[in-house]
This record gives structure tokens, C-alpha cells and sequence, in this order.
């Protein structure tokens, strides 16, 4: 147990009392009120306008959705592919969307963040990798300061894939590591030996990569206090810049993979919330910062420095410092956001590739934000990054007081007031350290599509 002074306790009754189905606030408004009115028409329409913004950089997130086989809590959208063929054609695919988006975009070249997510980005080879960056390069200007980041999986990662990776300009890397414990890895069909980790981790560092990540999960089959403490020891003991630790939801009805667990395994809800607790308390008594409910970095972190100077931005990509607020997706399930619209390509392989080959695009649905949802976008964002909202801000930006316009809302913050997570200062509210852990909470305050009985059935994750 870790006694550190300056570690943080969440009690078990607010975590128990503060439980509940919610948005992790990823995008304002979330994705189930998105529509199919939006698509590839609006899409176009949205990049030729935006081509006039020259000199502002834009953020790029590529998705590659294969894997050798699937983990058995996997929630992501992968495949595991037998066709010697199918990554070439999904390389055409994305250099297809890549040449019409830049086509469109004009002169707006300048790009300031690129990710990588999966499915696996490192299943690809080196020249399989290297000629879609080659591509990206041909048509956009990526910032000499930017930030190039890529998910890993430690097991398939060759040394010489990161080498390969560094020269291409990578500077940031998060690896995939959810328990240290081999039961639980067991259970969860993903054998990972801690060895191999910490070799990527020395690897990386060597390199110099910045902001190594680590991505935990707690809720998993087999876990238990004593288990997951001493993964979270292992992990401080690597040294991480950057940690995230995530809630395992399961729902084996809409992810069959999910099925290969054992029910009777997992942690009942009072485990659950004491393992969050229990990451929360390893972090910060560690030294770590909390940015955000499940997120943590060291203080010299440029994440903890952007939080403490109130520069912190959040997307689809995660928390970060980079500003550019237009986006764009490419590749099955990738999402965009651009002249104040969010847009979503098609969700499964096949369907992306023939709307791909067909029709050049795949978005399928999106949301335009009206002002009230640009208004409250901005408010969430102030929270779940800053922690903090200050009005006045709030009206040099949209030119709304916060005391007439979310009058209704404000009336019911007393409860997070009485609990401790929120305070009021002068001209603004603060989340308190305690209140980090319930921030989706308290932005469902100011969420208006929640009260509306549309979201098509969809349930979200719930909030611990
Ligand atoms: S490696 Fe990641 S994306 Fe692939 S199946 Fe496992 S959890 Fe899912």
C-alpha cells in the first residue's frame, strides 16, 4: 500500500453513490446524437471551406484496424484478417481518402499532430508503414515541433519497427499493457511478460521518444486488490510519463469476442471501485497528476504543465497540448472534425473499402453544432482538461453570461458543491482534486441531448 502524504483517496461510498451510465465526453455533443443526414456531400463541402484557413495547422488521426488475433476484452474496431491481400487494399483505400482530402483542403497543408491508432498500427511492416507516411508527407506540411504519436502493442513491435518509427519523426508512444499479473492475462487471452515492456519502454527511451504512455485497465476477470496494486507498482517502477487507466465495460451481447470471458471471474462492483481507488491512490501518491478522471502524468509532463496554465485540449486522439482544432480522420471507424461539424467514417472493413473504391468517401454520419452546442462544448472541455471555468471567458468567447444561460444548470451543482468535487471562485467554478474522479459527472450536468429521450437505445459506459 502506498503511504505516500500526497496521495489521494477516493471513498468507496462517492464512487458507489456517483456510479452511473455516461458519456465520456470524447466529442460535445456525443455520438449517438449524431445523424446519417450528415455525410459525404457536407463532408466535402465542409473540407473546400475549410481550405481557406491557410496558416491554421489541422490534427490527422489514421486508423489501421488489424490485429493477429483478438483479445478477449477488446472493445476497439479491429479485425483479424487471413487475406495476404488485405492490407494493400486498405492502403489503396486510405491513399484514396488521403489525395481527395488534400485535393479538396488546397493550400491548407500544415499539420501539427498525427496519430495512429488500431487495431494494431504496428502490424504493418516497415515499408508497408513507410509508404503511407511517404504519401502523408507528399500532400501534407507536418509541423517541425508537432507531436507524431502511435498506439503499440509490445508483443508484435519489433526494435527495429520503433527505430524505424523515430526516424520517421514519431515522438510519442503508447503501449498497451492493461494488467502485469498472468492469471489475469490470462484471462484476458493476451499473454504479455513484463519483460517484454519493459524492454520496449527502454527501447523507446533510448530513442528518445517523449510522453510514454501506459494504457491499464481495471474491472478485468481475476483482478483484485492486491493483484492490481502490484501491477501499478510495476508500472511506477517503469516510470511512464503519461498513464491511462481505463474501466473495463462488458458487454458480451455487442462484442462477441467479450463472450471468451468468464463472467463468475470478474470483480463484482464494490472490487471494482476499489480498484479504481486504488489507482488513483498509487498515482498521485507517486507523484503523478490526475489530468482528467482516468488519466495521469508526471508534473513535468507537458500534459500537467498545459493543465496547469489552463492549455489543455482534449479529442478523439486524447488529451492533448497541440490547439488545432479542425480534424481529420482517415480510415474505417475514423473521426473528423471540421467547420464546426463532426464527421464519422463507416464502421466495418468491407463497408469502408467498397464506399472507399465506389465513392471515394465513407463518412456516414456526423452532428453540425448549433451555437447553444458550441457553447456548451467549450464549457465541458473547460472542465474535463482545465478542471476550471472561468466566465469571463465564456463571454469574451460567445458573449453568453454564465449566470443567465446555464441558470438552471447551476441550481443543480449544490450536490457536487456538498460532496466536495466543486467550488465556487471568484468569477468561475473549480473542480477539486477529489472531484477529478466525477468530472463526466458533472459535465452531464450541462449536457443537453441527455435530458432528451432520443440516443437511440444506447447505453453508455458508466462513469467509475
Ligand atoms: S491488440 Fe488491441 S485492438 Fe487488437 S484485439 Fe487486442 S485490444 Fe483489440
Amino acid at each position: 500500500m502506498n503511504n505516500n502524504k500526497n496521495s489521494m483517496m477516493v471513498p468507496i461510498e462517492l464512487l458507489r453513490k456517483y456510479d452511473r451510465p455516461g458519456p465520456r465526453y470524447t466529442s460535445y455533443p456525443t455520438v449517438p446524437v449524431w445523424s446519417d443526414l450528415v455525410g459525404i456531400g457536407q463532408y466535402r463541402l465542409a473540407l473546400k471551406e475549410a481550405s481557406a484557413k491557410t496558416d491554421k495547422p489541422l490534427a490527422i488521426y489514421c486508423h489501421i484496424p488489424f490485429c493477429r488475433k483478438r483479445c478477449y476484452y477488446c472493445g476497439c474496431n479491429t479485425t483479424v484478417s487471413e487475406q495476404t491481400d488485405a492490407v494493400k487494399n486498405y492502403l489503396d483505400c486510405l491513399f484514396n481518402e488521403m489525395d481527395k482530402t488534400a485535393e479538396l483542403l488546397g493550400d491548407r497543408k500544415k499539420v501539427s499532430q498525427l496519430h495512429f491508432g488500431g487495431g494494431t498500427p504496428t502490424y504493418l511492416n516497415n515499408d508497408e508503414f513507410g509508404s503511407m507516411m511517404d504519401r502523408l508527407e507528399s500532400l501534407f506540411s507536418f509541423e517541425k515541433d508537432g507531436e507524431k504519436s502511435i498506439e503499440i502493442d509490445p508483443r508484435i513491435t519489433s526494435n527495429e519497427q520503433l527505430e524505424f518509427l523515430s526516424k520517421r519523426g514519431f515522438n510519442r508512444v503508447s503501449l498497451g499493457v492493461q494488467d502485469f499479473d498472468s492469471d489475469v492475462q490470462e484471462a484476458i487471452g493476451r499473454k504479455q511478460p513484463i519483460e517484454v515492456v519493459q524492454e520496449k519502454v527502454d527501447v523507446c527511451r533510448s530513442l528518445g521518444f517523449k510522453g510514454i504512455n501506459f494504457d491499464l485497465i481495471y474491472g478485468l476477470p481475476l483482478q483484485t486488490p492486491k493483484s492490481f496494486a502490484e501491477t501499478l507498482e510495476k508500472a511506477i517502477e517503469m516510470r511512464p510519463d503519461r498513464l491511462a487507466v481505463y474501466s473495463f465495460a462488458y458487454l458480451p451481447k455487442m462484442r462477441a469476442n467479450q463472450a471468451k470471458i468468464n463472467a463468475d471471474e470478474l470483480p463484482p462492483a464494490e472490487k471494482k471501485y476499489q480498484l479504481f481507488s486504488l489507482a488513483v491512490e498509487h498515482f498521485t501518491g507517486a507523484g503523478y497528476r490526475q489530468i482528467g478522471m482516468d488519466h495521469f502524468a508526471l508534473p513535468e509532463d507537458e500534459l500537467s504543465i498545459a493543465q496547469n496554465d489552463g492549455r489543455l485540449f482534449r479529442n478523439f486522439m486524447g488529451y492533448t497540448v497541440q490547439s488545432s482544432d479542425e480534424m481529420i480522420g482517415f480510415g474505417m471507424s475514423s473521426i473528423g472534425y471540421i467547420r464546426n461539424s463532426f464527421f464519422q467514417n463507416i464502421s466495418t472493413l468491407n463497408k469502408y473499402q467498397k464506399s472507399v473504391n465506389e465513392l471515394n468517401w465513407a463518412i456516414f454520419r456526423g452532428k453540425k453544432l448549433s451555437e447553444d452546442d458550441l457553447i456548451r462544448q467549450y464549457l465541458i472541455t473547460s472542465l474535463m482538461c482545465n478542471f476550471k471555468l472561468e466566465f469571463a471567458k465564456l463571454k469574451e468567447k460567445f458573449g453568453v453570461e454564465y449566470s443567465d444561460y446555464f441558470k438552471d444548470e447551476d441550481t443543480r451543482l449544490d450536490e457536487f458543491i456538498n460532496d466536495g468535487f466543486l467550488k465556487r471562485i471568484e468569477h468561475g467554478l473549480e473542480i477539486t482534486p477529489l472531484g477529478r474522479t466525477f468530472v463526466r459527472n458533472i459535465a452531464m450536468t450541462y449536457d443537453t441531448y441527455l435530458a432528451k429521450p432520443d440516443s437511440k437505445g444506447t447505453t453508455f459506459s458508466r462513469t467509475i
